[in-house]
């Protein structure tokens, strides 16, 4: 055995995917760690079962550092921010959405976000840095651990959504080699269908999107169908306009039973009449679409407004004639700021 390696100059663990891991020590091996750290969720290394020469191998090579988390908060509808805190002191937010007795985890992944959308208080921040893999696997681990403590029995999260913090395409082979640790059967095994990417419409990684993370779910963050109006609330549809957005969308092979979700975040006097009910209608239709309608949540500083109910089941029924699926999104977690676009982990 060489001399034992720095902390800093191994591999984490949680970055390998299987078949990464498989080459680096053996297929036996391999699944005993599978198993035992994501499908048991134990985190000490005390293996039994791999060969003298594996376990020399990882002790030198791997590290099994985890984010940490820092702050929880629970908001009265069970829903669940936790602030994580990161190696170098960044911190990051994971949330988990209660649905019946099972949880959806919303997870970040960046340290800020560059796209600078106006209605959006992670974008007031900037972008700080791209997330690891280990750091956005590490966000699941958090939170099982988290709630095997604290609400034993309830522990079940069948959704990951990449809702959280940051762009998910900017930060494309860490989103991609992060998803491919949740698929994988000698793990967590979780289907491809639990799994949704919601994007601002980042092309450079839609375009990679068939070849290298198919199977996946997709959401767009649409907002409008108009350039103009969308320029102003996602500026980089300037650099990738819309067309060009739906254009790469509508070739993405679906699965029977997958659609494409538009989501479309509804800003009072400025996106929610009926002519921007009509043309959303007219864009969509006969695509292989779903549409979420998602209310504004002020966050301190915004300027935009909330449209009251009425106006937002109006907009539905008018997109309810282009027999478009429409769901209008409940709001869960505004009175802890963990709704979307609420995020927002710089120091108050
Ligand atoms: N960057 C990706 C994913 C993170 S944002 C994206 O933009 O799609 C997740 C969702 O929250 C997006 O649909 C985003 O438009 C929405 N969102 C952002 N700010 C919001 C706010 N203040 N109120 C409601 N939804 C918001
Ligand atoms: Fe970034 Fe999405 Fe927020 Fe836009 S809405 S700034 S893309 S996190």
């Amino acid at each position: 055995m060489g001399p034992v390696k720095e902390g800093f100059l191994k591999k984490s663990f949680y970055s390998l995917d299987f078949k990464q891991l498989e080459k680096e020590l053996s297929p036996t091996a391999a699944s005993i760690l599978f198993n035992r750290h994501y499908k048991k969720r134990i985190q000490d290394q005390n293996y039994e079962d791999v060969s003298k020469e594996s376990l020399a191998y990882i002790q030198e090579n791997f590290c099994f550092n985890l984010p940490i988390i820092d702050t929880v908060i629970e908001s009265e509808d069970r829903t669940v921010k936790f602030l994580i805190k990161l190696s170098d002191g960044s911190k990051i937010e994971s949330v988990l959405i209660p649905f019946q007795n099972k949880y959806s985890l919303c997870l970040s992944s960046q340290v800020g976000c560059a796209m600078n959308c106006s209605f959006c208080f992670t974008g007031t921040q900037g972008l700080k840095r791209n997330l690891k893999t280990e750091e956005i696997v590490g966000q699941l681990l958090c939170a099982h651990a988290w709630l095997s403590e604290n609400r034993p029995g309830d522990e079940r999260i069948l959704n990951l959504v990449f809702m959280g913090q940051g762009e998910p395409l900017h930060n494309f082979d860490a989103v991609k080699s992060a998803c491919d640790i949740f698929l994988s059967k000698h793990g967590t095994s979780i289907g491809q269908q639990k799994i949704t990417i919601s994007t601002s419409g980042y092309l450079p990684g839609l375009k990679r999107w068939s070849e290298e993370i198919p199977g996946v779910n997709l959401a767009l963050s649409l907002h409008s169908p108009f350039s103009q109006k969308r320029d102003e609330l996602i500026p980089i549809n300037k650099k990738y306009p819309l067309e060009e957005v739906l254009e790469v969308i509508d070739e993405i092979p679906l699965s029977r039973k997958q659609f494409v979700t538009y989501e479309y975040l509804l800003i009072k006097d400025f996106n929610d009449s009926e002519e921007d009910a009509r043309k959303t209608g007219e864009l969509l239709k006969g695509k292989t679409a779903y549409i979420n309608l998602i209310p504004f949540n002020p966050f301190p500083g915004s300027e935009y407004e909330r449209p009251e109910l009425k106006i937002t089941e109006r907009f539905k029924e008018v997109l309810d004639e282009y027999k478009i699926p429409t769901l209008i999104r409940v709001v869960k977690g505004d009175d802890v700021l963990a709704a979307c676009g609420q995020l927002n982990s710089e120091p108050s």
